[in-house]
C-alpha cells in the first residue's frame, strides 16, 4: 500500500512540516504487473502475502475487482502488509522509506505449497520486492520447460545466488542494467547478464523504448511517440504487457512492441494502477501507430 505525501520539501531532521496533500493507492511491483496483465485480457493469479491489518484487506479487494485470482495469497496474523511512504516534493523529487511487513514472509514453506500451480501457468513474472532466497528457490525447483519465467530485477541487487539459467527473459530498467553490471552501456551490460546463463534481456529503456538483447543480436524497438505526464508504473504496464503477449503465443518482437505501447499509454495518466490501460484502449492505441511497425527496428 503507497501512502503518498506532497510536501513542499523533505523535512529535516527533527522538523515537523506541514504538507499539501496525502492519498493512499494500492501498489507493489507484483500487484501492479498482476493488473496490468488481467487488464488486458489475461488470466492471472496473484502469489504473495498479505498482512492481517485493514490494508490487507483493501489490497486483495483491489486485486480481486481488476480480475486477478487471489486464491493463494495468504493473509500473515502476525505482519503488517507491506507499506510505501512516499514524500513527493515541490521540485518532482521523490524520497520512498518501504517496509516489506509480510511480503519479507514470502518464504520457501509457501513456494512448495503453491509450485504445482505457479508450474501449471504459461508464463510466471517474478519482481524482487519478496526475499532473495525465495526466487532462488522457485527458480531452482519450476519445472525447466514451463513456465516461460520472466524475472523484473527490481528494487536491483545482488543476483548472484540466482539459476539464472532458468530465467528466460530479464527486463531491467536503465538504471538496474547498470546498477546490476557495473556497464554504463547497454549492450555491454546486457551481455553480462547473458553471460550470466539469462535467455534474453529486454532494457525498459524510458523515452527511447526498449532493447532486446540476445546471444545473437542487439535490437532497438523505438518508444512510441506520447506526451508523458507521469511515469510511475510504466514498467510495470510494460512487463504486464510482455507477459500476457507471450502467454497468447505472440513472437517476441510483438510482444515488446505491446509493452512499450502499454509502457507508453501508462505515462500519459497519473498515478499507477489508474494508468494501466485495458485491453480495448491497448489495440485501439496499436491500431493509431500500425505505422510504427514500418520503422527501422534493427541496427
Ligand atoms: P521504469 O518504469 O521501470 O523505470 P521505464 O521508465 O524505462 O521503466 O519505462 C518503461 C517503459 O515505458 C519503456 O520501456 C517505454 O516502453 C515506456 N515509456 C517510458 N517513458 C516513456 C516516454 N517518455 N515515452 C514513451 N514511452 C515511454
Amino acid at each position: 500500500m503507497d501512502f503518498v505525501f506532497e510536501v513542499p520539501r523533505f523535512p529535516q531532521q527533527g522538523e515537523t512540516l506541514q504538507g499539501f496533500s496525502f492519498a493512499r493507492y494500492p501498489g507493489g511491483k507484483g500487484a501492479n504487473q498482476a493488473v496490468a496483465a488481467a487488464r488486458l485480457g489475461a488470466h492471472v493469479s496473484f502469489y504473495g502475502k498479505v498482512g492481517n491489518d485493514i490494508f490487507g484487506q483493501e489490497l486483495l479487494q483491489n486485486l480481486k475487482e481488476n480480475g486477478v485470482n487471489i486464491e493463494a495469497v495468504e493473509q500473515e496474523q502476525n505482519a503488517p502488509s507491506g507499506i510505501a511512504s512516499i514524500w513527493v516534493a515541490e521540485s518532482g523529487k521523490n524520497a520512498i522509506v518501504y517496509v516489506p511487513g509480510a511480503n519479507a514472509l514470502v518464504d520457501t514453506t509457501y513456494i512448495n505449497l503453491v509450485l504445482s500451480k505457479l508450474a501449471f501457468a504459461q508464463v510466471l513474472l517474478l519482481q524482487l520486492e519478496i526475499p532473495l532466497e525465495t526466487i532462488a528457490y522457485a527458480l531452482r525447483h519450476l519445472p525447466s520447460k514451463s513456465p516461460l519465467i520472466i524475472l523484473d530485477p527490481a528494487p536491483a541487487q545482488d543476483l548472484s545466488g540466482l539459476l539464472l539459467e532458468r530465467v528466460n527473459i530479464i527486463t531491467p530498467n536503465w538504471a538496474e542494467l547498470v546498477t546490476l553490471t557495473g556497464e554504463k552501456e547497454v549492450e555491454k551490460a546486457a551481455r553480462r547478464l547473458l553471460d550470466l546463463g539469462v535467455g534474453q534481456v529486454i532494457c525498459k529503456a524510458g523515452a527511447e523504448g526498449a532493447y532486446l538483447i540476445t546471444i545473437k543480436s542487439f535490437r532497438h524497438f523505438p518508444a512510441f511517440p506520447v506526451n508523458p505526464v507521469d511515469t510511475t508504473a510504466a514498467g510495470d504496464a510494460f512487463n504486464g504487457a510482455l507477459a500476457v503477449a507471450l502467454a497468447e503465443g505472440r513472437p517476441i518482437e510483438e510482444a515488446i512492441v505491446w509493452a512499450n505501447a502499454a509502457g507508453a499509454l501508462a505515462t500519459t495518466r497519473k498515478g499507477a494502477q489508474p494508468s494501466l490501460p485495458y485491453r480495448r484502449e491497448l489495440e485501439d492505441f496499436l491500431k493509431t501507430y500500425a505505422q510504427y511497425k514500418k520503422r527501422p527496428q534493427i541496427f
